[in-house]
């Protein structure tokens, strides 16, 4: 992994940088071209007053030296016309042409002063000053790579040294010229290629930063992203937990109040039963109410109690797939009553450790609340399938579905959404699964909602 962080960092394009150079380079030039040609000015004024001296008539170098003003005076007015045109918004819109552009600045600006300083200045002072001003110029400003840059400095040296031989009479100022003219180019030519070097390696630094911290931010995403996960994960297990821990509550005061409700009830029932007999047959449908009602609240009263384990649960090695086919002719006599048509697919599951009462309960309760979802009739799918860890049960319907805000209520006991509801059939199943180790998910939209129940394989 660091070996190729490290091929990777060091692959940047050599073309980014260069591009980035050269339009740095093309800014500069512009405002070069602007602060030269306005500074001409002032050499043209003074070119005004040697004339008013009368400079002009005793030595002819002046008047070069105001044509050569006129001349880059023109040049710097054509480069500042024409970047009026030229807008180049960023590095990477850098063509050829910008670049042979730039260096042809670079290239006038140093014959310019190769001139000056080799043919009009020896004629009038005997001084190589403006060919020193301009090569340090060039050196400092722009950045050019090893070749312009030698071709650059290469190129103004000789045309110096030819008009130095030419205008330069004096054998000694000469040669001492030609060896200031020497050294001056050498060390230009070095602290320009040491800025060059410099900047490469500044912009090479930059790339290496910017692609380290978007590495690292990615990292740190990665990092949130996994954190968020497992708080939504843990948060999940919370409101499980709490769930869980609601049923066990609920189920032991099951326990303990089932069995002081249920005996009175049964005394209370044998009782009518027997008033039953002996009153009026006018009476009797009366007390067929109270028994009806008796029953109702007993079978209530079962359902609650299986919410918890009072009595123990009994696993034995079973084939989910059996429990299932065992139930289905309680379920096809439902759907019948309930215009639903009722699909089975049974894929190949393993055993497992399954309680089968239990385990019919469970998908009674969920069939039951399938047929209840589509009182108009629909379709009912009951499905089975196992992955490497699991064997899922699933029970779908195409019912009118659950509403977000009521999810994380389903499996709390008593609550219902039905008139006639008690609130506990899938809270017994909640307890059902829990007590097999599983666990149930829901999915749910308007057009139906399918219940999974996860046993893990062990
Ligand atoms: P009950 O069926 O007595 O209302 P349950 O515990 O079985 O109690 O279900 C609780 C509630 O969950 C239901 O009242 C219903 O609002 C919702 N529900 C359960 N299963 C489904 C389903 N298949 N489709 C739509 N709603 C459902
Ligand atoms: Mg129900």
């Amino acid at each position: 992994m660091e070996f190729f962080k490290f091929q990777h960092l060091n692959e940047y394009p050599e073309k980014v940088i260069e591009e980035v150079i050269t339009y740095d380079n093309l800014m500069r030039t512009r405002k070069l071209s602007i602060i030269l040609f306005f500074l001409n000015f002032i050499y043209l004024f003074i070119d005004h007053l040697n004339r008013a001296k009368g400079l002009w008539i005793i030595n002819d170098g002046y008047h070069y030296l105001f044509y050569s003003h006129i001349i880059l005076s023109l040049v710097t007015l054509l480069y500042i016309l024409v970047f009026k045109r030229i807008i180049v918004p960023s590095p990477n819109e850098i063509t050829f042409s910008h670049k042979s552009y730039v260096i042809l600045f670079s290239f006038f600006i140093l014959s310019f002063t190769a001139v000056m300083s080799g043919w009009i200045d020896q004629k009038i002072h005997g001084q190589i000053t403006v060919y020193i001003i301009g090569c340090m110029a060039i050196a400092v400003i722009f950045n050019y790579n090893f070749k312009v840059t030698a071709l650059l400095y290469g190129s103004s040296c000789a045309a110096l040294m030819i008009f130095l031989t030419i205008s330069q009479n004096d054998p000694n100022i000469r040669q001492g010229n030609y060896i200031n003219a020497s050294l001056i180019v050498i060390i230009s030519y070095f602290i320009s290629t040491l800025l060059y070097k410099l900047k490469q390696q500044n912009l090479r630094h930059n790339y290496c930063l910017e692609d380290l911290v978007t590495e690292r931010t990615k990292e740190l995403q990665a990092a949130n992203d996994s954190l968020s996960r497992e708080i939504s994960e843990r948060k999940r297990a919370e409101i499980e937990m709490v769930k869980l821990d609601r049923l066990n509550l609920i189920g032991e005061m099951a326990a303990s109040i089932s069995h002081e409700v249920r005996n009175p009830m049964t005394t209370v029932k044998g009782f009518l039963q027997l008033l039953k007999k002996k009153q009026d047959p006018k009476d009797k449908e009366f007390f067929d109410l109270m028994i009806e009602e008796l029953d109702r609240a007993n079978s209530i009263l079962s359902e609650f109690l299986s919410i918890s384990s009072t009595k123990p649960t009994i696993f034995e090695l079973h084939n989910l797939n059996d429990i299932v086919t065992a139930t289905l002719p309680l379920i096809q006599a439902d759907a019948q009553n309930n215009d639903t048509v009722l699909t089975v697919e049974l894929n190949n599951v393993p055993d497992l450790q399954l309680d089968i009462q239990e385990i019919r309960q469970l998908l009674l309760n969920l069939v039951r609340n399938g047929f209840e979802a589509m009182p108009q009739g629909g379709q009912l799918k009951i499905r089975t399938f196992s992955s490497k860890s699991e064997v899922v049960l699933v029970v779908s319907d195409g019912g009118i579905g659950i509403e977000q805000c009521l999810l994380e209520k389903l499996g709390t006991p008593f609550f219902t959404t039905k008139e006639q509801g008690t609130g506990l059939g899938l809270a017994v199943c909640y307890g059902i699964a829990s007590r097999h180790n599983g666990r149930i998910s829901v999915e749910t939209s308007p057009k139906g909602t399918t219940f999974y129940v996860y046993f893990e394989l062990s």
